[in-house]
């Protein structure tokens, strides 16, 4: 079975001739998919019937199956999908008041990196998600919002995995997300947990996308004990490799940090990360940690987090602090797959 998400219009006007169909059924089966947002083939109605019989026959919308669906008090949406192979991935739609609507999608099952506080990566990696498969995650909810007479207006590569150590696919999902979501590349974010060789790559690619970077300490002895790929990494590369991007793009890089308690929410830590970013054209995204059951640690108080970014503002780094999504339905990384699997064993 062919998927028709993962055929280019130029593909799919090939296949459509291969089959003998007039030129113009591609331009409205490529109307289906992408402005129709067709959820079925029977929706098609201006197709041929025999047409419509033969897609369904040899082909498929998309190979993502919908397993679980949570939507919290604040209008989060989290999914849990079903790869063909059996591998479960999430995605989440965040719904902003400002009219943003948000989808941050996966780019792997599970990951390799193993940061000690993340759900995913207390699974360990599974498989590399193909472009399609990443793709599809954000034009499931691009559809269902154009149902509602809404917009897709964002997307966040934040999900499970790590981007650059899927890179290629993830490259080639982001150009299709502007291409045929007609989502602008500046709406668009990648998120990194460092990897150097393809951060330096990523700013030779003249892409407007922004890139957020995920940094969580500022010692390398603490930033080792919470990501591993720091040792591979240290933080002097990679603020080299940072410094590379924001000469060659002119862009600012946001760097992410969970708030531990007692961890990285120190005075120490914050007049060390003020040191490190002094001068840098950047911003610094405070959020609190969720807690996951693999991580004994637990969520910055507000008081302390005040604290951590006044000592950040006397080295005139910027930091605001993330207000947390879908709290009530765990939609943090890798969250949901767990509830599920945890359900499914206490089940069977
Ligand atoms: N692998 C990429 C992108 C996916 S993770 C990366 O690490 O950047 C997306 C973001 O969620 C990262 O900044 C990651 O550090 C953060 N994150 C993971 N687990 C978290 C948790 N339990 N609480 C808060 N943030 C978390
Ligand atoms: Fe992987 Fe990102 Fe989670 Fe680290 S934080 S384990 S890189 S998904």
């Amino acid at each position: 079975m062919r998927n028709l998400y993962n055929l280019s219009k130029d593909q799919l006007i090939e296949m459509l001739a291969s089959w003998n169909e007039p030129r113009y059924r591609a331009d409205q089966l490529w109307t289906w998919l992408y402005e129709g947002r067709a959820t079925s083939f029977d929706e098609m109605t201006n197709l041929s019937k025999s047409l419509r019989e033969r897609l369904k026959a040899e082909t498929t919308l998309g190979v993502l199956t919908q397993v679980a669906e949570e939507i919290s008090k604040d209008g989060t949406v989290k999914r849990l999908y079903q790869l063909s192979d059996g591998q479960l991935i999430e995605a989440v739609l965040m719904v902003y008041e400002d009219g943003r609507r948000t989808a941050c999608i996966s780019t792997q099952a599970g990951c390799a990196m193993g940061c000690v506080f993340c759900a995913t990566g207390q699974m360990g990696f599974a498989r590399h998600l193909s472009a399609a498969e990443i793709f599809e995650q954000a034009l499931l909810f691009s559809g269902d919002l154009e149902r509602q007479g809404d917009r897709l207006s964002n997307v966040v590569l934040m999900g499970m995995g790590e981007p650059f150590h899927n890179y290629d696919a993830s490259i080639q999902a982001v150009h299709r997300l502007s291409n045929e979501l007609g989502i602008g590349a500046r709406h668009i974010t990648i998120s990194t947990v460092g990897l150097v060789p393809q951060i330096r790559q990523f700013a030779d690619e003249g892409m407007q996308v922004k890139l957020a970077i995920s940094l969580h300490a500022a010692t390398d002895a603490e930033r080792g004990a919470l990501l591993p790929i720091n040792k591979r990494w240290p933080l002097e590369e990679l603020l080299d490799a940072c410094r590379y991007y924001i000469d060659k793009t002119g862009r600012r890089i946001t760097f992410e940090w969970a708030l531990i308690e007692g961890e990285n929410d120190t005075p120490e830590q914050a007049n060390a990360l003020g040191k490190l970013l002094r001068g840098l054209m950047c911003h610094v995204n405070l959020i609190p940690l969720n807690p996951t059951p693999g991580y004994a640690g637990g969520p910055t108080q507000s008081e302390a987090s005040q604290q951590f970014i006044d000592t950040l503002a006397q080295y005139g780094v910027g930091a605001t602090m993330r207000v947390r999504r879908g709290i009530d339905i765990n939609a943090g990384c890798g969250q949901l797959k767990s509830k599920v699997l945890k359900h499914k064993r206490v089940k069977e």
